[in-house]
């Protein structure tokens, strides 16, 4: 038996199905897809972050006796050359549309073994007892009650028997060959990842209460290995499940799950409402460039997406109020919105920004109700008053008095400072969303 083992989200030997499925004799792989690549700006993040942990990957299989053979070009094109002579191909599998077309055209040249080793449960167990998908969270995440309250949850050995195929393992593609530099990324990114899980031991107990306060280093900062695979989600059950306070950060491995559920049961609502509502957004571009860059004139929308476009990354209640801003008071598409985070953030994950996208703007699963629309100003005020956050990224707001950020035109009424005008009367915008939500909702 000859196997391709192609590595795709799972970027990892631990808990690694491919790894401990395959028999035989290996060509273990990895496609730098340049489909994807093609689209990226030269300097993103992501792929400084993925080429160095293929690279580390590579180091792993070496040491395991094994090797990865590093490519760069179309998946088609280099599976249709790879084939001749292998059996199959195993690989963990992916749900958004471009994954699953992708894989329907390398199964007309090879078959392919599908695993489900990303996330903890498959999106088929668990259904109602009618038969049908959950779409409520709560509910979905009870019937997992067995699941969630295990001590562990098996993980995949590695299969020591495992053989490499000789080849041409030492030809790899640099950054520039496919057209990007390597950039400097965020501090938490050039960590081992169990160092990282270490550190969060000694927040864990506190996540509950911290973990919206975006000022606060409270949260895991674990998104973005998970969405690559460098560590799975069963890994991270069995590290913290041990502690009696890990329920918290459980239940939003859980929302991960969930949104996956969603994507894998309605794989429309990537595209379209979730809720099938019909919606007459607002489609002016300026309005969008202005949320994009940051010169909406509120204070934390801005301190927000300035620093996702400094750094690739947004703390989850930051993304609840920049949505909820975009959505409701700029009444814009949530499309749009989830477009241009799928651009800039490093742990962009379709389902989950779909999910999350589709949540805020009340079009989704288990939605937020229409009528719930964050006040940004009520928002830094509970979870930022002294403005630590706001002027961590705005410079020129550092000799301000933080009070002026939670009152609409508040830094405005400074006359030292040079910032726009709030773009929308934050009251009136939201009057105006809930009746355009309501019409909507009658038609
Ligand atoms: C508009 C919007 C878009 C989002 N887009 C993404 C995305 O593209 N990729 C992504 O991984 N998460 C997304 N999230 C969810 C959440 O913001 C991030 O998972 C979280 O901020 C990552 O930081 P952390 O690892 O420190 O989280 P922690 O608080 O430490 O949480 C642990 C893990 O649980 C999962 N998780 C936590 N909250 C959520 C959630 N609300 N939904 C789904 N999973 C969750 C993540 O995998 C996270 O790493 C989005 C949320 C919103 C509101």
């Amino acid at each position: 038996m000859k196997q391709i083992l192609w590595f795709r989200r799972d970027l990892r030997i631990e808990d690694n199905a491919i790894l401990s499925n395959a028999k035989d004799e290996v060509l273990p792989i990895f496609i730098f897809d340049k489909n994807i690549l093609d689209k990226l700006p030269k300097d993103d993040k992501r792929v400084t972050f993925i080429y160095e942990t293929v690279l580390s990957l590579k180091k792993q299989l070496k040491e395991k006796g094994l090797d990865l053979a590093i490519f760069y070009g179309k998946p088609k094109d280099i599976i249709k050359n790879l084939k001749d002579g292998f059996d199959e191909i195993l690989c963990s599998c992916d749900f958004d549309d471009y994954a699953k077309n992708r894989d329907k055209q390398i199964e007309e040249f090879l078959p392919m073994k599908r695993f489900y080793d990303s996330f903890i449960t498959h999106p088929n167990e668990h259904l109602k007892n009618d038969g049908t998908p959950y779409k409520v969270f709560t509910p979905y995440y009870k019937s997992m009650n067995m699941i969630t309250t295990s001590s562990s949850i098996e993980t995949y050995k590695f299969n020591e028997s495992l053989k490499k195929i000789e080849f041409d393992y030492e030809t790899i593609p640099s950054l520039e060959d496919m057209g990007f530099e390597k950039v400097e990324l965020p501090e938490f990114l050039t960590k081992n990842v169990c160092i990282l899980m270490e550190e969060f031991t000694s927040k864990l107990e506190e996540y509950q209460e911290n973990r919206d306060f975006f000022f606060k280093d409270g949260t895991s900062k674990l998104s973005v290995h998970l969405r690559f695979g460098i560590v799975s989600p069963k890994q991270l059950f069995n590290y913290y499940r041990k502690y009696n306070y890990s329920e918290g950060f459980i239940r939003e491995l859980f929302w991960r799950e969930f949104y996956n559920y969603i994507l894998y049961h309605f794989p429309y609502s990537q595209f379209d409402n979730f809720n099938g509502m019909s919606i007459k957004w607002n489609e002016n571009e300026d309005d969008f460039i202005k949320w994009c860059e940051g010169n909406t004139g509120v204070p934390i929308i801005d301190a927000a997406m300035r620093h996702l476009n400094e750094t690739g990354t947004m703390h989850n209640r930051l993304r609840m109020i920049v949505c909820s801003f975009l959505t409701k008071n700029l009444f814009i598409d949530w499309k749009k919105g989830e477009g241009y985070f799928a651009l800039k953030l490093l742990d962009y994950e379709c389902s989950s920004n779909v999910g999350s996208w589709q949540w805020g703007a009340s079009t989704g699963a288990d939605a937020a109700p229409y009528f719930r629309v964050f006040n940004p100003y009520t928002q830094s005020l509970k979870f930022d008053k002294d403005g630590i956050f706001i002027k961590s990224v705005i410079k020129d707001f550092e000799s301000l008095s933080p009070r002026l950020f939670h009152i609409e035109n508040g830094v405005q009424s400074n006359l030292f400072v040079d910032y726009p005008k709030s773009m929308v009367d934050i009251s009136l915008s939201r009057k105006m969303a809930i009746d355009r939500f309501k019409e909507a909702k009658n038609v």
